[in-house]
């Protein structure tokens, strides 16, 4: 079985495309490498990694043990309001002069970790920082 993506609308096998339960033919339209390629340039611009973030919040309270009784305590709308007032957008232009260096992406940071994610209780810090600060709490 073969399927057109709709993007680079190139014919490729089902199996280059990932699952999607809402479609007629239970696939995306768009194949694999199209969909990493757009979340790959998606991610490396300033609303794109802010909704990254927000969505890795949601994710780290579910998944992980230590984050289990921390909620996140606002919206995405009031969320991406609240990142105007910090850093995050010399952070960004950093991390993108950087040539999207690991170290220097902007992170949510809990500026107490024993409480949840609220606004007044985030700042954002880069990825290098963030973790040498884990360190330093951890000795
Ligand atoms: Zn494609």
């Amino acid at each position: 079985m073969e399927k057109k993506c709709t993007k680079c609308k190139q014919v490729k096998p089902v199996s280059c495309f990932n699952k999607w339960k809402a479609a007629k033919d239970n696939l995306r339209r768009w194949c694999k490498s199209c969909s990493r390629q757009y979340w790959q340039d998606n991610y490396r611009t300033p609303p794109g990694k802010a909704q990254a973030m927000y969505r890795a919040m949601h994710g780290r309270i579910k998944h992980k043990f230590s984050y289990k009784s921390r909620t996140v305590e606002f919206t995405k709308a009031e969320f991406l309001e609240w990142l105007k007032t910090t850093q995050y957008k010399d952070l960004f232009d950093q991390w993108a002069a950087s040539g999207y260096e690991q170290k220097l992406s902007p992170s949510i940071d809990r500026i107490d970790n024993d409480r949840s994610y609220t606004l007044e209780n985030m700042q954002i810090i880069t990825v290098g920082d963030n973790s040498s600060k884990t360190r330093v709490r951890l000795t």
